[in-house]
């Protein structure tokens, strides 16, 4: 018997953030507000348990602070007491610690990021509400597994990305869609949604829990005029796995591959994707370097942890 309890943990992220003038939402600092204070601000949150595992705007996000929250979740999901989790995040790398967290944790409960796109101080914040939502959804019969909650919609951990830097709806899953919508408390899943949990993510956390050197991944860009300078730089410099951001169905410039040849000649694991903001890459015969069927920055998550 799941219980009740909801978890809220913190972060930072322009959900905290606070601005000098009220009208400006651009202009802050983000992760300025406890996750507590932020709670007692919102009508009917204020019982809620909450925990700080960090304080940061999310653009600064690393490793260590992905193994310190995915430990914290680890902890409260096992608490036979605790029916859900919520998370608040900074917008701008919510979907990479959303892909971690779902590739780590394997949860059945629902652990649910949240965040906001103004400060809140802003005239009209949307983070209060991000979080009722957010709440909400962690309660919600049928959530499951990593979630994504703003503005009004709940996305999976595998197709939700930021796709706008500054309108409130920053957040989309592509041509999947949305799980689901969050209308005044309820969520109503999308039909087309067969699970919320995607691919059955398998728990990992005992490969992280004592890390502290983690594999050097770097993403690099296939483009008009690329050169294979940043690959030749990045090998001298030890890094163990380079994603690519391919052109269309995963094609590379060809001075780009030449040096990406001469990185997996040195021992460096390469895999592709595209950085087309929609689809993945399609594997044909004959391909050199396996394909992701994730976006890039997601695609170095799952390579880092499997070179773990
Ligand atoms: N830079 C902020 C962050 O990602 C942006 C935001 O939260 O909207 O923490």
């Amino acid at each position: 018997m799941i219980g009740q309890k909801i978890v809220v943990l913190g972060t930072g992220g322009t959900i905290a953030g606070t601005a000098a003038r009220a009208g400006d939402n651009i202009g802050y600092t983000a992760a300025q507000v406890g996750v507590e204070q932020l709670l007692a601000g919102v009508p009917g949150l204020s019982g809620l348990v909450t925990e700080q595992v960090a304080q940061i705007d999310s653009k600064d996000m690393d490793c260590a602070v992905w193994r310190a929250l995915a430990l914290r979740c680890a902890h409260h999901l096992d608490d036979p007491g605790v029916r859900g989790l919520v998370i608040t995040h900074g917008t701008d790398t919510l979907e990479e610690t959303a892909w971690f967290l779902h590739a780590v944790l394997g949860a059945r409960k629902p652990v649910v990021l949240t965040c906001a796109m103004r400060p809140a101080t802003a005239l009209a914040p949307d983070g209060p509400q991000n979080l009722l939502d957010a709440v909400a959804t962690a309660q919600a019969p049928g959530a499951a597994g990593v979630l994504a909650v703003a503005a009004g919609e709940v996305h999976g951990a595998r197709q939700v990305q930021k796709v706008h830097p500054y309108r409130v709806n920053a957040f989309n899953s592509g041509e999947a869609g949305p799980l689901g919508w969050v209308e005044e408390g309820q969520v109503r899943w999308a039909q087309n949604q067969p699970s919320a949990l995607d691919g059955q993510a398998q728990s990992a956390i005992e490969k992280i829990a004592n890390v502290t050197a983690w594999p050097a991944v770097e993403i690099v860009t296939s483009h008009a005029g690329a050169s294979g300078r940043v690959v030749d730089a990045l090998v001298r410099d030890g890094v163990r796995g380079l994603v690519v951001a391919c052109t269309g169905n995963g094609t590379i410039h060809h001075a780009l591959e030449a040096a990406l040849l001469r990185a997996q000649d040195a021992g460096v694991r390469v895999v592709r994707s595209t950085r087309c903001a929609e689809g993945r890459v399609l594997p044909k015969p004959g391909d050199r370097w396996p394909a992701s069927d994730l976006s890039p920055v997601k695609a170095r998550v799952a390579l880092m942890l499997d070179l773990l």
